[in-house]
């Protein structure tokens, strides 16, 4: 499976590919290929399911990330104050 996920070796936003099997699953980034293993168990499928849960509302606030599309890709964010509660007219 393929998640958008914040990569902390090239510090990008990019696709990260998960391959498990029953006990570990192994990320790759697949913009620079740095590759780590998890315990494939309950707490890392949560936390996977809570990163495609959250890229909604990031994508909200970060309009680029719409941009990943493709193994390789990657977009690179800067940090950026939550938009205001209420929209502002334009
Ligand atoms: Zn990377």
């Amino acid at each position: 499976m393929q998640i958008k996920d914040l990569c902390t070796s090239c510090d990008c936003w990019t696709i990260t590919t998960i391959e498990h099997d029953d006990k570990t699953a192994k990320f790759t980034c697949t913009h620079c290929q740095n590759t780590f293993d998890m315990p494939w168990d309950t707490h890392t499928r949560f936390m996977i399911r809570s990163i495609r849960y959250s890229l909604k509302s990031r994508t909200k606030k970060y309009p680029e990330l719409v941009q990943l599309k493709y193994v390789g890709d990657f977009v690179k964010l800067e940090a950026r104050p939550d938009p205001p509660k209420s929209p502002s007219c334009k």
